[in-house]
């Protein structure tokens, strides 16, 4: 079996199994995105947006799992995240909206507008530890019918917004994006990290990541924190060491802290989004196309789902 991976700097190989495999735990996917680990629960949720369904991938204690369908319809759902109290928030495509699914099943809806006017379609969501919720709107789910509903856009920009965890209210936090996609926290959530990945439509466009300061409830200090050079980046995490993981063509590329390109975790199908699970927490579940996978590390996720 080939090796799963590239090693461009020798502080790689402290943070991989060099005898661990990449294992695919699912296939039948058209797009799979979103990946949310449930460590009570020692589950995945994971979109297949054009398939209009959120997945559930359930651990067995080889590692193994089942896959069951948990929302179907599911509003061509993309991003999915926690909040502090455990409850899922995820970005829909079709409602071009932010909702959260409450204990019960009910879902409260907490951002579909900005300023009088429908948001593009949200991507990709995190929140941090004072419940603060910031999530990045790019147009890829009202470009055509296949992700969401084919439409005209109604904001101006395509934004990155924070929604305030005790008043709701919602604020564009960055507004010079192409297009916005996954967004992590460094460990001490001091630095928010946000891919543009707009190059997927024009070579000449934006396929980067940068790194902002966070400054109380806005974003200061945006610096271009590292290139993806095949493909574009599209979910990031974080692991508890502050090293960066992105999705690529080619797989899962990792980054110091000061930017610099640690390896590769090469993957069979183009990658789209990525998360730590497992019930040490040190297994990246990759979502990627048609299939999810994972992979045994020897680092663990920054932040507790
Ligand atoms: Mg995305």
């Amino acid at each position: 079996m080939t090796s799963p991976y590239q090693i461009d700097d020798p502080a790689f190989s402290q943070l991989i199994v060099g005898s661990a495999a990449l294992d695919r735990l699912f296939t039948g996917c058209r797009w799979a995105e979103g990946p949310v680990w449930f460590d009570d629960m020692q589950c995945l949720l994971f979109s297949d947006i054009p398939n209009q369904r959120i997945l559930r991938w359930t651990a067995d204690a080889a590692g193994g799992g089942a896959v069951s369908t948990f929302r179907q319809p599911s509003q061509f759902a993309n991003g999915n995240s926690r909040d502090r109290q455990g409850r899922l928030i995820t970005c829909e495509h079709g409602t071009r909206r932010v909702v959260r699914t409450e204990a019960d099943g009910s879902m409260t809806v907490l951002a579909d507008q900005f300023r009088g006017k429908r948001l593009n379609s949200p991507n990709d969501v995190v929140v941090r530890s004072d419940g603060s919720i910031w999530f990045t709107d790019p147009s890829y789910g009202i470009l055509s019918d296949y992700e969401g509903y084919q439409s005209a856009p109604e904001q101006p920009v395509r934004g990155v917004y924070r929604i305030d965890g005790t008043t709701g209210d919602i604020d564009c936090v960055a507004d010079d994006f192409s297009q916005p996609n996954g967004l992590a926290f460094s460990p001490d959530e001091s630095t928010l990290y946000i891919a543009d990945s707009a190059a997927s439509h024009d070579p000449a466009k934006p396929r980067h990541i940068r790194a902002f300061r966070v400054d109380g409830a806005g974003l200061t200090q945006g610096r271009v924190f590292a290139l993806i050079d095949a493909g574009i980046p599209d979910g990031i995490r974080v692991d508890m060491a502050g090293n960066l993981w992105s999705s690529a063509a080619d797989g899962v590329h990792c980054f110091a802290p000061d930017g610099r390109r640690l390896g590769k975790i090469l993957v069979p199908e183009p990658v789209a989004n990525l998360t730590f699970g497992g019930p040490r927490r040190n297994r990246l579940l990759i979502t990627a196309t048609s299939s999810l996978y994972a992979i045994y590390l020897t680092t663990t996720g920054a932040q507790r789902p």
